[in-house]
């Protein structure tokens, strides 16, 4: 039988709704180097064994969820860490595993600039879509960022990933970090400079998140510097915004951008409209039904390695509260906003028919964010979630099928 031997929280895994699409997340928790803002788990300096071992496993697992399933993944994203540390026979040992029963609609490798290379040709018959981590195009910025990539590098992968979209016909992303101290300019720059160096169809454009316990948070709580404050970053965001808008990119989600519908990330909406997905590797999370339930994979590289299938995960079923957060934090952050027939449909009741705030249109369905709303989403969402217990406690608008 295919559960015997597994933990119970490896056999919890097996629980999978499978009558939903799957969708499958891989973390590859391995960099060359920290950078001094980065909040991932990942580990430097692993040898080649470990690496070796590592992969070894994940396509243990992989294959064991595969026979299970018996059919293809919705979508596939590897990210990390730095997959591009994988090389090449150890990702396309992955991404054959991956493809058992079939090609996901959207396979996505991320990966260091440095890392793109001729080695993807092989493993490009399975993924459709490439992610660079940019994050800026300056020496000066990535200095501070404590970026393990260099500008010098950033280019010539930025090159290299051209040649071989042209050669292989995959979608790529770039993702860039802005509101970086004292790189407002910068940042404008980056956006005009990517325009005439790539053809891509997604930009991912994140603020920089100050996180404690990082290099760059020990150094900000020494008071070596400041993260630049909210209205600043507002300002900053809606101009590159504009930038990026003009450019004839589509800003669909805070802080993601498509040129047109068609490119938009696919593995990322399973997230938004919380779907099924399926997280292996140390550190990866993963959201299962039914019930409604979040695995976690401990952040334990040797763990990982050396225990048997699926033993370092551990699940917690989420309640009705805790699902409705999930469901209006992400809502609120993506331009299809909250719609009160999925309101209806996952919670019993609908969107209450008073909902105003700045920023968000309102018809009685859809409850959606503007340019504005995109930067006040969480409060957007703390207060969709007040109105909705409120109206549960007054019984009024919240019984199924009123209105
Ligand atoms: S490459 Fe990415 S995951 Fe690795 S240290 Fe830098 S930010 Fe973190």
């Amino acid at each position: 039988m295919l559960c015997s031997g597994l933990s119970p929280t490896g056999r919890a895994l097996f629980d999978i709704d499978r009558t939903r699409p799957l969708s499958l997340y891989l973390h590859i928790p391995f960099c060359t180097r920290k950078c001094s803002y980065c909040g991932f788990f990942s580990k430097a300096g692993c040898s080649e064994a470990a690496i070796d071992a590592f992969a070894s496993k994940l396509v243990s697992e992989i294959d064991f969820i595969s026979q299970s399933l018996g059919k293809p993944f919705c979508t596939v994203f590897i990210g990390g860490g730095n997959p591009g540390i994988l090389g090449e026979k150890r990702l396309l040992a992955i991404a054959k595993a991956c493809c058992r029963w079939g090609k996901p609609s959207e396979f996505t490798v991320e990966m260091n600039p440095e890392n793109a290379g001729s080695w993807l040709e092989g493993p490009l018959e399975y993924i459709t879509r490439l992610s660079i981590g940019v994050q800026s195009l300056d020496q000066k910025v990535l200095d501070i960022l404590g970026r393990n990539s260099s500008a010098l590098d950033t280019l010539r992968g930025i090159e290299e990933s051209q040649r071989l979209k042209q050669l292989c016909g995959f979608s790529l992303n770039y993702d860039f970090i802005c509101c970086v101290p004292g790189c407002r300019e910068s940042s404008v720059q980056d956006l005009k400079k990517i325009r005439e160096l790539a053809r891509f169809e997604h930009l991912s454009l994140y603020s920089l998140m100050v996180e404690p316990k990082t290099v760059m948070g020990i150094r900000a709580e020494k008071g070596e510097f400041s993260p630049v404050g909210d209205d600043d970053q507002a300002d900053e965001l809606e101009m590159l915004w504009d930038l990026l808008e003009s450019s004839g990119m589509e800003h669909y989600e805070v802080s993601n951008f498509a040129a047109g519908p068609d490119h938009e990330c696919l593995h990322n909406k399973v997230y938004w409209n919380m779907g099924q997905y399926l997280g292996l590797g140390p550190g990866a999370a993963s959201t299962l039904y039914s019930p409604y339930t979040r695995v976690e994979c401990l952040s334990n590289v040797d763990q990982y390695i050396n225990s048997p299938l699926f033993s370092g995960y551990r699940t917690e079923a989420l309640g009705r509260i805790q699902q409705m957060e999930e469901w209006a934090i992400m809502g609120c952050r993506t331009r299809y906003g909250l719609g009160s027939d999925d309101c209806l449909a996952r919670f019993g009741v609908r969107l209450p028919s008073f909902l105003e705030y700045p920023g968000f249109t309102y018809d009685g369905s859809f409850f959606r964010p503007g340019r504005e709303g995109f930067l006040l989403a969480d409060g957007a969402a703390s207060y969709v979630l007040d109105a909705l217990a409120s109206s549960d406690a007054d019984g009024e608008e919240s019984r199924i099928g009123q209105n």
